[in-house]
């Protein structure tokens, strides 16, 4: 994938967001969450922030109501929905420190420990052995340029299932929306 495909998926991410420029001029702290990602093309690409990260596990924090929040939590409520109490957000990537949306799923506190550790172990490809997809997994496939059997190979399915997603025979509810 060469650079100009990249640099024209970055604007296709950016003018996604220019319309909905007015939700995200009056939220401040969208434009706060925003102004500290880096914002690439390709669906595979993370978002770096540039804010600060935790000294530790190097996860991606943001300053909001006075105290440092974990910036994937804000993201998943800004972009995707609510969280319940003891949900965590994971990363598909494994990158504390990404913060792009469609990165982002959600676990419970064990899952989260659990993902960590298969994904300490296990080679790519393999990290997913029940190959379910997630929505998030779905949105991501659907905004993606990348062939039938790379993907199959990055979400450890077989290629028909993503030939059908991108054909309307699954997930046919998400194909209307935009993908972050
Ligand atoms: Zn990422």
């Amino acid at each position: 994938m060469g650079n100009k495909t990249n640099h024209k998926r970055a604007n296709k991410v950016k003018a996604a967001l220019a319309r909905n420029a007015k939700w995200a001029q009056a939220h401040p702290l969208v434009q706060r969450y925003l102004s500290r990602v880096t914002i690439v093309g390709l669906d595979t690409e993370c978002w770096p922030w540039t804010g600060v990260l935790q000294a530790k596990e190097k996860r991606a924090m943001l300053n909001t109501g006075g105290r440092q929040a974990v910036a994937a939590r804000i993201g998943w409520e800004l972009f995707i929905g609510p969280l319940a109490s003891g949900e965590c957000v994971c990363h598909h990537c494994d990158n504390p420190s990404c913060c792009r949306p469609s990165h982002f799923f959600v676990g419970s506190h064990k899952d989260n420990m659990r993902d960590r550790d298969r994904k300490g172990r296990q080679p790519l490809g393999e990290q997913r052995p029940s190959a379910k997809l997630t929505e998030i997994d779905v949105r991501s496939i659907l905004g993606s340029a990348q062939s039938n059997k790379s993907l199959a190979e990055i979400y450890a399915v077989d290629p028909s299932r993503i030939s059908a997603i991108r054909h309307r025979r699954a997930w046919r509810h998400l194909h209307e929306e935009t993908t972050l």
